[in-house]
């Protein structure tokens, strides 16, 4: 039988018999876990030496003797001869040092188990019988799979001393458009902070008892200024909660997400950023429009359309070469193409409006400098929309020259 024990090896002495490549292989996470290393053996592989140059580990050139034992927490033999790992292993077992012995099918008094590590969980697989790596390792990959994407109950039930909070970028919208690591720190949330725009159907697929905040704005209500969002961010934190401030796009793109990170630092709150897919590139994307192309558009300028036009704003505009992505434009539409007509742009330079793209209400409307006021007011375009000034909106930009001329219709 046996226990599965998580010891702690930070700063004890270890010995590993043997010099090969299943040594190196123990010894990174030997390494790794922060133990003292002594390696006997009378050599070593390529890839053993490399890590013992590299590393803390040190190595004794010659064969094992009983007094190599002296003092030792654990003991790792894999010289490559049975015999020899079953003598070292007796003798460990009178001197009661637990034993990893590695050698096939043998199985000393300690096991390292296949591990995968998420956050602060970690997840070992050992078997009772002989030991099967391969099967082990599958298990593990299987298990690590689900742990990684927050698919099993990860969150805490015991909250720590000292909470934190993780500023996810939750990605344009679909649940399948959030990262991995941002599906996984949801899984682990205590308490979850979330706007109106990003993939607000995660919410659902919470655990009833997660504490949902709503600090959104929506149509004829106030949103939480940023000073409230603060520091409700740093009051949870500081209960012991585990808290994700979800995003949607990415957090450090007009998603006030510095800000957030600020205030938690100021606070002694420990911070997390994940990043996440903006609506810069991938709501033009959706509509079929790559932002930069080859030939096309060397260079992307993005703006806030709720802010003043700058120099640079109007150079973009103007610049033939440069993609213009505009986010919170729409109220400011007829304010944007006066400026970009006053600094000299075409009255055909192409236009697009892509509204709650990667939905199914995603609309793209294709337009010029010229006309695009008056089209987008015919048809009623709203927020949250990506407006994309420059060649790259233009229709049937990614078709063939033949479909072109065919008038196939772009997407
Ligand atoms: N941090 C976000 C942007 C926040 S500002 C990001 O990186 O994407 C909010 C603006 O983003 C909206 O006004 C709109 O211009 C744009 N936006 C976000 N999601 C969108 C979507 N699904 N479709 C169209 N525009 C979107």
């Amino acid at each position: 039988m046996t226990t599965m024990l998580g010891v702690s090896l930070e700063g004890r002495d270890v010995l590993m018999v043997g010099g090969g490549d299943v040594t190196a292989r123990r010894l990174e996470r030997l390494l790794a876990e922060g133990a003292r290393v002594r390696i006997v053996a009378p050599a070593l592989s390529a890839r053993t030496a490399e890590l013992v140059a590299q590393s803390t580990a040190t190595w004794v050139q010659r064969a094992v003797q009983d007094a190599d034992l002296d003092g030792v927490w654990l003991v790792h033999t894999a010289t490559g001869d049975a015999e020899r790992d079953l003598q070292v292993a007796a003798v460990c077992e009178s001197r009661r040092i637990l034993c990893v012995n590695a050698s096939d099918g043998a199985h000393g008094t300690a096991r390292i188990a296949a591990e995968t590590r998420a956050g602060d969980v970690i997840v070992g697989v050992v078997s009772d019988a002989g030991v099967d790596p391969r099967r082990a390792g599958r298990l593990r990959d299987a298990i690590a799979a689900q742990v990684r994407e927050g698919r099993l109950p990860l969150r805490r039930r015991r909250s720590t001393a000292v909470g934190s909070v993780a500023l996810v970028g939750g990605g344009p919208g679909p649940t399948d458009l959030i990262t991995v690591r941002g599906r996984r720190l949801l899984a682990e949330a205590d308490v979850v902070v979330a706007d109106r725009l990003g993939p607000v159907d995660v919410l659902a697929e919470l655990d009833p008892d997660v504490e949902v905040i709503d600090v959104g704005k929506r149509p004829g209500h106030h949103p939480v200024p940023q000073e409230e969002i603060n520091a409700l961010l740093v009051a949870h934190a500081r209960r012991g909660l585990r808290v994700v401030r979800l995003k949607g796009g990415d957090p450090f793109v007009f998603g006030r997400g510095g800000e957030e990170v600020a205030a938690c630092t100021a606070a002694g709150v420990p911070v997390d950023v994940v990043p996440g897919l903006t609506s810069v590139v991938s709501v033009p994307q959706a509509a079929g429009i790559p932002v930069t192309h080859r030939g096309t558009a060397a260079s992307l300028h993005v703006v806030n359309g709720q802010g003043t036009i700058t120099a640079a704003t109007r150079a973009a505009m103007a610049d033939g070469e440069t993609t213009t992505v505009i986010l919170m434009g729409v109220a400011a539409l007829p304010r944007l193409v006066e400026a970009a007509r006053a600094a000299g742009a075409p009255a055909d330079r192409p236009v697009a409006i892509v509204q709650e793209g990667h939905t199914d209400r995603q609309r793209t409307l294709r337009s010029t400098l010229d006309e695009v006021v008056d089209d987008a007011r015919r048809a009623g375009v709203s927020n949250p929309a990506v407006i994309v000034f420059g060649d790259v909106a233009r229709a049937g930009l990614l078709l063939h020259p033949e479909q072109q001329a065919a008038g196939v219709p772009s997407p």
